[in-house]
């Protein structure tokens, strides 16, 4: 087996992968299902899918779980403002738990449209308020919690590496005045469970020890990855935003816990940006999945282009960019189809190719340099095709840009394009070579691209 180096966040440093058990055990805080996921959140589900298929394809077992938050997300990462979920419900006229279904079938529907692989268990934080409360219960009893007019919160001074992951600066954010804190203890102290501020008002509270309530939106992480993948487990991943704040609370309250180390790799995936802006669903004006469907994008396309970027990087998105992968994976597919029809003997390099690939996965997730060696095999005109062909689905394992299924489509001329084509013909039966030119550029404005062969004309999709 080779050996797969992945960037640690906890460490700065690239380390090589070694799973603390036979099966490796994996988690990724995942969507609130209180809206749409856009194209931003998808790249960090995209980098948890080719985390796990490069491990899979790396001989190793995973176990991957994936949170859904329907409660106690606030319109804050800290411990203020409404309920994403509450807010949307009101919003919609509906039950929270309607929107919260609604919204995770639609995002699951876009993560089958990504080929994203399903994890083993979507953990859902309202069917697991018992283990919250449990949590909370456990380190009240260790002596990590207070108890304020709003709410049980986590005093992070009592937490001795409060921060690591994201190497704060713990003096000088403590430093905040008091005003600005409220009743909290210190300015990074964070809501283990909140109160109702007026009980029967909100549609999600429960009973619990110390009032009626909700938990605050960290423990949910903690308490169901804890109780699928065991107090000490492999991977945990996210987007960048969750370095500071929700990944930081989660690793104080797991290890106060425990008094042991929470998880090994954490990796983190950057934002996709809009115009040098983060994507966020707050702020608005995002693209989701329907969105590109409905300008003529596939999914595979964003997938695609999501590769040809390091992981670590922020990527500036763009219809430019877009178009660029489109056009890319167009290509890619017109290929496979082409080597699929023809047969021809010659040499086969794929033990060559397949370490070289494998170098670049293993070397922290080096898409664009693996999507360089796929091209470099597809150009390799002395591999012999069935081999060849056989390597790039293997490849695709990782990739998941459904090579296996790729195959001549049908088109569907509109009619006002077939009227053109015909027009075409006759021009050119009559030597009228330049107005059939201009015309050949009207049907490629319109998405269709024409060629001339010895078989005939042939019309393709641009
Ligand atoms: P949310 O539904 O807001 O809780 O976010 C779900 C996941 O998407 C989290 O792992 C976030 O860190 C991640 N995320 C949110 N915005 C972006 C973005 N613009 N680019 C990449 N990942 C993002
Ligand atoms: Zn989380």
């Amino acid at each position: 087996m080779s050996k797969v180096n992945l960037y640690n966040t906890l460490t700065r440093k690239k380390e090589q992968f070694k799973p603390i058990g036979k099966e490796v055990k994996m988690y990724s805080c995942g969507p609130t299902v209180y809206s749409y996921q856009h194209i931003g959140n998808l790249r960090s589900y995209v980098l948890a899918d080719l985390l796990k298929r490069t491990l899979i394809y790396n001989e190793y077992k995973v176990k991957h779980v994936i949170n859904v938050t329907d409660v106690g997300h606030l319109t804050s990462d800290a411990d203020s403002g409404e309920d994403k979920m509450e807010k949307a419900a009101e919003r919609e006229g509906k039950k929270a738990e309607d929107i919260a279904r609604f919204y995770f079938k639609e995002f699951e529907k876009d993560l089958k449209k990504m080929n994203i692989l399903s994890p083993w268990k979507w953990a859902w934080a309202t069917k697991h308020v018992k283990e919250q409360i449990e949590l909370v219960k456990k380190l009240e009893k260790k002596g990590f919690t207070y108890k304020t007019r709003d709410g049980i919160y986590f005093d992070s001074k009592k937490f001795k590496g409060y921060g690591k992951l994201a190497k704060l600066n713990i003096k000088e954010l403590r430093a905040g005045k008091r005003v600005e804190i409220g009743e909290k203890k210190n300015k990074t102290d964070f809501a283990l469970w909140k109160f109702s501020s007026n009980p029967g008002e909100r549609q999600q509270e429960w009973k619990s020890p110390w009032g009626i309530g909700f938990p605050g939106w960290h423990l949910e992480c903690s308490a169901m990855s804890m109780k699928y993948l065991g107090n000490h487990f492999d991977i945990h991943t996210g987007g960048e935003d969750h370095i500071s704040v929700h990944h930081t609370n989660e690793i104080a309250q797991s290890e106060a816990l425990t008094g042991k180390k929470f998880v090994n790799y954490w990796i983190h995936g950057a934002f996709l940006m809009n115009k040098g802006k983060k994507i966020s669903k707050s702020t608005g004006g995002l693209y989701t999945i329907s969105d590109l469907e409905k300008e003529g994008y596939s999914p595979m396309h964003l997938r695609y282009l999501f590769f040809l970027t390091n992981y670590r990087k922020q990527l500036n998105f763009s219809l430019d960019i877009l178009d660029a992968a489109r056009n890319a994976y167009e290509r890619l597919k017109k290929k496979i189809v082409e080597l699929k029809k023809e047969r021809h003997k010659g040499t086969d390099r794929t033990k060559d190719y397949e370490n070289e690939f494998i170098n670049a996965i293993n070397d922290n997730l080096n898409t664009s340099r693996a999507i360089d060696v796929l091209w470099k095999v597809i150009n390799d005109f002395d591999f012999e095709h069935g081999k060849k062909l056989k390597l790039l689905e293997k490849f695709d394992c990782i990739f998941g840009f459904g090579i296996k299924n790729m195959k001549e489509e049908k088109i569907g001329v509109p009619a006002e394009i077939k009227r053109l084509l015909e027009e075409r013909e006759r021009l050119r039966k009559e030597k009228k070579f330049a107005e059939a030119d201009i015309l050949r550029e009207r049907i490629f404005e319109m998405g269709f691209k024409v060629e001339d062969s010895e078989k005939g004309v042939i019309v393709e999709k641009n």
